[in-house]
This record gives structure tokens, C-alpha cells and sequence, in this order.
């Protein structure tokens, strides 16, 4: 793996202006979820027809739980955004997350379910059973940070520093998945206390690692957060029947929620291109063979893949390299460039095309100049699939519980999320919840995964409302 190893956050930083810095950091970290749940521009155009925005609210579940739900949730709001504001404050990177795992655990147990800790390194699962029988429903939170340094205003500001593949780095909770295991939490709480009238098990999933590990590169043998998970039997023993889960997204104002049918978020592959030519001195390239000037052929050339060779009408593509690094001094000529960066899609036939295409440029552009060049693909997460029937039979649950105007279709995100791998396995809804303040434009909110990402604390009471009625009308449907 030495020779392919990622380009440090410090030497990123050093040949790119702060956010281009910051992009290249997240695309080294192999995805970018949550942070174009919706793009803004996109989440403006996004708003449902009338029609579609006001008459659903259907009787669909158990009004008494319901009520329920509502009361109980009301009464861990508080909770909820301590939880929140202390796990902010103290942000863990993939696979690091022990201070929040041990949180998680001790709250878990003190509900009375059965924990088990340590599930792909720091994951925690808790199992809850229901006082009637019916079917298992698992949720899932993501607990990771990123490596970025917070300029967020708040008194509860992250200052914490953590190691990235061995580098030490600011660590913040950029993408809100605090907020993820806050709303988890209260939710367990919320369906803890209602326990003996549940007609079902529920299997709450915390999950490291996200965003990729912090501890390992990935190298497309290795696996962690939720391929891990699975990989490890969280979704059998219980045998579970459906998952739920959230994402809290700044494109979105406070409290709306936003789904989709079907791809949703894109599929995330991670490649490296290592181009070879011939050192000399920079007034003289004639004597050599120039990797830099080389690369730059490639970097366009990928670019004309997507704009005129694959099927514009089929889906949307991107490719994206997101760092270059290559020589070291004004007039010598250097033997090679490293590159990285990311490809975003949504169908598997078309992914296996564009990899197939950017192998093809790389190599024709390289050998075209007497150069060499090597090109290498790892596929991280697959598209984030909404599974039709479910998001069907769900919505009028997150319409009820958004009410009247405060839902929408959400476009598709070009962001990743590991939430996928479950989806593969069983049916699966991964909903978002906005948390722009109402009153600021989301168009200019700073972006998940910004040093400035701001989540607007009262929305989060509405993503423990969203799971929790996700989980009892699930439940009460399947007794009919
Ligand atoms: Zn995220
Ligand atoms: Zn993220």
C-alpha cells in the first residue's frame, strides 16, 4: 500500500486554497454524505406539487401510540439536545468512536435492552422487545466526525484533535451525525417507555465509521462501518424486516422532511491514477518526458467521459479528482504525479462503463505522450436505494408527522452514505431532516461537512418523531 497511499490532509492543504483543501480532504475520505443531501439550489426547485403536499396525512397506524410518541418525545427534547451539544463537543473520527459508544451503551442498558458492544470495532447495537409479537425494525445512527476544524460560533464548539491515518487533525461533527446519535437515543427512549405495547422487536444500530475509518486506508480488501456491520450479522438474530434511518441536511429548513423513491444518493468509488515520466531539468523538457503537463491531459480527458461519451439521459455521473501532487522544485522536470479523486453514480452498468472509459483515457493519454500511467479503482459505497414499496408504504407516516407543507421530494444527492449496505439486505426508507434555521436562505447555508455547518437544535425533536412513528406504524401495519 506504500506507494498507493493517500496524499496527507497537511500536503493537500499546502497546494490548494482552504476549500478546495477541504473537498479534496472529504474525497479522500472517500464520500461526502449528507453534504448534497440537497444541494440547495436543488432543494428550492424540489418543493412537492400542492396536490401532493396536503392531503396525506392518512390514519395509517395506531393513533393512541401516536399520542403517545408525541408526549414521550416532548419529554426527552431536553435530553436530546444534551446528548447532542456533549457528543458535539467531544467529535470522534471513524472507528475511534469510543466515548460515544460507551454513552450510547450505558443509556441502552439503563432501557433495559440487551447491548452488544464492539460491532465493527466501536459500533453498538441495542435489541428492544416489543410486549406483542411482530416484526424486527432496525434503525440506525451513524456516530463518526470528520477531520475539519469548527468555526462554528456555539459555547460547545468542538476543540477536539484526533488522528487521521496517523496525522493528527481537528476533529468536528461537519456532517451532524451527534445529532444522529442524539435523536437515536431519545428515540430509544421515546420506545423504551412504550415497550409493552409494541407489536414488534426493534434493533437500534449505532455504526462507526461513516465517512470511512480514520485508522485504516481504505484499500478495497478492507471493510468497516456499515458493510462491517453487516458483515458481522446486525441485520440476523433477530432476522430484521425493514430499516429506518435519517440524515440531517443544511438544504433543508429547520424540521422539513425529504425523501425520495429509489436511487437516492449516489454510489461512491475512490481511484488513483500514478502517472511515470522521465526527470530533467525544467529548461531543458525536451530531455525528459513531463508527468505534470501529462496529467493535466488526463484530468481533461476524464472530464469529456461524462459530457460526450456516456449516455447524458440515462443518469447523472460525476468524476472528480480531487488532489494532484507531483514535483518539488520551479525548474526540474519530476519523474511522477499522483492523483485522487471520486466517482459518483447510480447505475451499476454505467458505473462499470465509466471505470472501463477512465482506465482506457488514462492509459491512451499517457502512452500517446511516451509516459506511463497506471489507473485504479476501489468501489466504496453503492447508490443509497430507497426500496419502492416501502418508501410507498411509509410516506404517509413522514407526511403525518411532518404535517401540512413541511415535506417535500427530495432530488437525487450525488453525496454517498453506507446506509446502502443495508438496503442491499433488506428493505430499506434513509429519509433527510432539515436543519437550516427558518429564515435563512438555504441556498446559502453553509453545507454539511463545512467548518460552519449549523444544525438548528428544534428540528432534531422532529427526526425522533419521524423514527419513532416509522417504527410503530411498520409494526401495526404488519399485524393486519
Ligand atoms: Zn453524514
Ligand atoms: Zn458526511
Amino acid at each position: 500500500m506504500a506507494a498507493r497511499r493517500s496524499p496527507a490532509p497537511a500536503r493537500t492543504q499546502r497546494l490548494l486554497t482552504l476549500p478546495a483543501a477541504l473537498s479534496a480532504l472529504a474525497a479522500a475520505t472517500g464520500l461526502l454524505c449528507g453534504s448534497a443531501l440537497l444541494s440547495p439550489a436543488m432543494a428550492q426547485t424540489a418543493s412537492p406539487a400542492p396536490s401532493s403536499n396536503t392531503a396525506s396525512a392518512t390514519s395509517t397506524g395506531d393513533p393512541a401510540l401516536h399520542a403517545q410518541i408525541e408526549t414521550r418525545a416532548k419529554a426527552a427534547e431536553a435530553r436530546l439536545i444534551a446528548w447532542r451539544r456533549d457528543i458535539h463537543q467531544h467529535p470522534e473520527l471513524g472507528n475511534y468512536e469510543t466515548r460515544t459508544a460507551k454513552l450510547v451503551a450505558d443509556h441502552l442498558r439503563k432501557l433495559g435492552m440487551d447491548v452488544k458492544t464492539g460491532v465493527a470495532k466501536t459500533g453498538v447495537v441495542g435489541l428492544l422487545k416489543g410486549g406483542k409479537p411482530g416484526p424486527v425494525v432496525a434503525l440506525r445512527a451513524d456516530m463518526d466526525a470528520l477531520p475539519v476544524k469548527e468555526r462554528v460560533d456555539v459555547p460547545f464548539a468542538s476543540k477536539a484533535k484526533g488522528k487521521y491515518l496517523g496525522k493528527e487533525v481537528d476533529v468536528m461533527h461537519a456532517c451532524g451525525h451527534d445529532t444522529h446519535v442524539a435523536i437515536l437515543m431519545a428515540t430509544a427512549e421515546v420506545l423504551a417507555g412504550m415497550k409493552d405495547q409494541l407489536p414488534g422487536t426493534v434493533k437500534f444500530i449505532f455504526q462507526p465509521a461513516e465517512e470511512s475509518p480514520a485508522d485504516i486506508e481504505p484499500d478495497g480488501t478492507n471493510i468497516w462501518g456499515a458493510k462491517q456491520m453487516v458483515a458481522e450479522g446486525v441485520l440476523e438474530n433477530p432476522k430484521v424486516d425493514a430499516i429506518f434511518g435519517l440524515h440531517v441536511s443544511s438544504g433543508i429548513e429547520s424540521g422539513k422532511l425529504a425523501w425520495r423513491s429509489g436511487p437516492a444518493m449516489a454510489a461512491a468509488d475512490q481511484f488513483w491514477i500514478d502517472v511515470k515520466g522521465r526527470q530533467t531539468h525544467g529548461a531543458r523538457p525536451w530531455g525528459g518526458i513531463d508527468p505534470i503537463v501529462v496529467s493535466s491531459q488526463i484530468v481533461m480527458g476524464l472530464q469529456t467521459i461524462q459530457s460526450r461519451q456516456v449516455n447524458a439521459m440515462l443518469e447523472p455521473s460525476v468524476i472528480t479528482v480531487g488532489t494532484i501532487h507531483g514535483g518539488n522544485r520551479m525548474n526540474i522536470v519530476p519523474e511522477k504525479v499522483e492523483m485522487m479523486g471520486t466517482i459518483r453514480t447510480y447505475d451499476e452498468g454505467m458505473k462499470k462503463d465509466i471505470h472501463a472509459r477512465m482506465k482506457r483515457t488514462t492509459e491512451s493519454i499517457a502512452a500517446s505522450t511516451g509516459a506511463e500511467a497506471t489507473f485504479r479503482v476501489v468501489e466504496l459505497y453503492n447508490a443509497t436505494v430507497n426500496q419502492p414499496a416501502l418508501t410507498e408504504k411509509m410516506a404517509p407516516t413522514l407526511k403525518r408527522v411532518a404535517g401540512d407543507g413541511n415535506w417535500m421530494l427530495a432530488p437525487k444527492a450525488t453525496a454517498s452514505e453506507d446506509f446502502s449496505f443495508y438496503q442491499e439486505k433488506v428493505p430499506g426508507l434513509f429519509f433527510n431532516l432539515g436543519v437550516t434555521p427558518k429564515g435563512t436562505d438555504v441556498t446559502k447555508a453553509p453545507s454539511n461537512h463545512s467548518p460552519e455547518f449549523y444544525v438548528d437544535e428544534p428540528a432534531l425533536i422532529h427526526g425522533v418523531r419521524a423514527l419513532s412513528n416509522l417504527t410503530v406504524d411498520y409494526m401495526t401495519m404488519a399485524q393486519r
